[in-house]
């Protein structure tokens, strides 16, 4: 059964799906094979990756999380450093700790494959996982996808493989989906939904927010404690997030590019200079650092810098989009003076909600549609649930969601080096800034507006579609091949 509150996964940075769904793709594996009795039979495990996970998989740490995957770790608590470091110790000895309780073999020149020419046809982020015996003999063998956000899927062994450049046959692909009423909540949920219209009806007829519509949901199979307490951990490692990407003290980030880390220096120039008008300064400098943007952009920076440099992070609804919620949200934070705890649980209901639409409609994965399922779908959550703490209606909300959307449309995917830093980082920012707007114009209006936001998750599902493959996270196109890499 789905949750709203599996739009927001703690996890590890770079990747959702090209670190986060691995690593639990290979703990699934593992974990199977220990429920079957599988672990002490097996000498050797061989991990091969394809599609996109072949084509950015080194920029985005893939291996590295498989192999802590494969160690029995979850993204939720592997150590973040032991990860940083896994290949270096594993090459130590060539061995890895099977589901942390059998060392067996692990070369990894051999044991970890990237094919870069060919991918499933089902998705482009699939993997297979083999172990073998110490007479070379198959003892399982597994097929997963990681279908974005670190959600996860079971394939089949004898799935159908395709040339990276090639379009799935019809039919092959997770993309063609069923249309229809959701059952995804599961049969005690009072108001299931599964489009933006039903949504807004269903709080029409019943008189209740999004918010509280989803809260009736999530509670009709867990207790009102723990789904209460699951969204405060989702605040309070966003929090920490934001927090340690401000003060941290690397210079820059890791990868090759250089990168600089921007957040520490901006948050103590404009801790510093939070009153320029004031003590008189130029407008110059008013410009740049009194604006409530400057620390929107701030906070979207923080979180992103900390992803990209392999932190703990909150997938919202992805690793490379995972700055906008967060920062839109420490703006209530900080800038609403009524702010407060249930508005932030307001908040992530809402924008959970709307992630859902994008999820089971579209896509979140930039493998699948471009950027727009990234970062177009967090700042139309992130939209939504700024409306929804600011008072307003479903239909507010709703527009404010769609404008968040629509003005993302056809945004690819081409992060350089294959690495989640340019254009991620700063599109964070960028987009932090457009839900803040979105909202503005949204709740200066009554909520009704042209453009559904069924229908612009309809476009850009079908704009994915007809994308290059080029443009959908491999790091063949775009700015990915016009930066030259020093
Ligand atoms: S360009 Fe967008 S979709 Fe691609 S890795 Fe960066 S944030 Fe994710």
């Amino acid at each position: 059964m789905f949750s709203v509150l599996d739009m927001f996964k703690i996890g590890v940075g770079p990747s959702s799906s090209h670190t986060v769904g691995p690593m639990v793709a290979a703990h699934a594996f593992v974990s199977s094979m220990r429920d079957s009795d599988l672990i002490d039979r097996t000498a050797r495990v061989k991990v091969t990756l394809y599609g996109s996970l072949s084509l950015t998989g080194l920029g985005h740490g893939t291996d590295r999380a498989v192999m802590a995957g494969l160690e029995g770790n979850v993204p939720a608590t592997v150590d973040t450093q032991h990860m940083l470091r896994i290949r270096e110790t594993c090459a130590l000895d060539d061995t890895l700790n099977l589901a942390g309780v059998r060392r067996i073999g692990f070369d990894y020149d051999r044991d970890m494959v990237f094919d870069r020419w060919r991918r499933m046809a089902a998705h482009p982020n699939g993997m297979r996982f083999q172990a073998f015996d110490d007479d070379g003999n198959l003892v399982d063998e597994q097929v997963w996808y990681s279908i974005g956000g670190g959600f996860i899927r079971r394939g089949a062994p004898d799935d159908l493989m395709i040339g990276i450049h090639d379009k799935p046959p019809e039919g092959t692909s997770f993309a063609d989906r069923d249309e229809g009423s959701s059952t995804d909540f599961g049969p005690d949920a009072p108001y299931p939904f599964s489009s933006g219209s039903e949504l807004v009806a269903l709080c029409r007829e019943h008189h209740l927010s999004i918010a509280e519509l989803v809260w009736a949901n999530e509670t009709a199979t867990r207790s009102a404690v723990q789904v209460r307490a699951d969204i405060d951990t989702v605040w309070r490692v966003m929090r920490e997030c934001v927090d340690h990407g401000c003060t941290s003290a690397e210079q820059s980030l890791p990868g090759g590019l250089d990168v600089p880390r921007r957040a520490p220096r901006m948050y103590e120039r404009l801790a510093s200079n939070s009153d320029v008008l004031k003590r008189g300064r130029s407008r110059r400098d008013a410009v740049l650092e009194s604006s409530d943007a400057a620390w929107v952009n701030l906070f979207a920076l923080a979180v992103s810098e900390e992803n990209a440099g392999g932190g703990r992070i909150v997938t919202a609804p992805t690793n490379g989009s995972a700055g906008i919620i967060p920062a839109v949200l420490h703006y209530y934070w900080h800038f609403m003076d009524d702010a407060n705890e249930e508005g932030v649980v307001t908040f992530l209901l809402t924008a959970g909600a709307i992630g859902y639409l994008f999820k089971r409609n579209a896509s979140i994965s930039g493998a699948e549609v471009g950027c727009q399922g990234e970062v177009g779908s967090a700042c139309s959550m992130a939209a939504a649930g700024l409306a929804a703490v600011l008072g307003g209606t479903p239909e507010q909300v709703e527009n404010a969601a769609e404008i968040g959307i629509e003005h993302n449309l056809g945004l690819t995917c081409d992060p350089v080096g294959g690495l989640v830093q340019i254009p991620c980082i700063e599109r964070n920012a960028m987009a932090a800034n457009t839900a803040i707007n979105a909202v503005r114009m949204a709740m200066l209006g009554d909520g009704s507006h042209i453009v559904t936001l069924d229908q612009a998750i309809e476009t850009m599902r079908e704009t994915g579609e007809d994308m290059m493959a080029k443009y959908k996270e491999t790091s063949k196109g775009g700015l990915a091949v016009n930066v030259v890499e020093c």
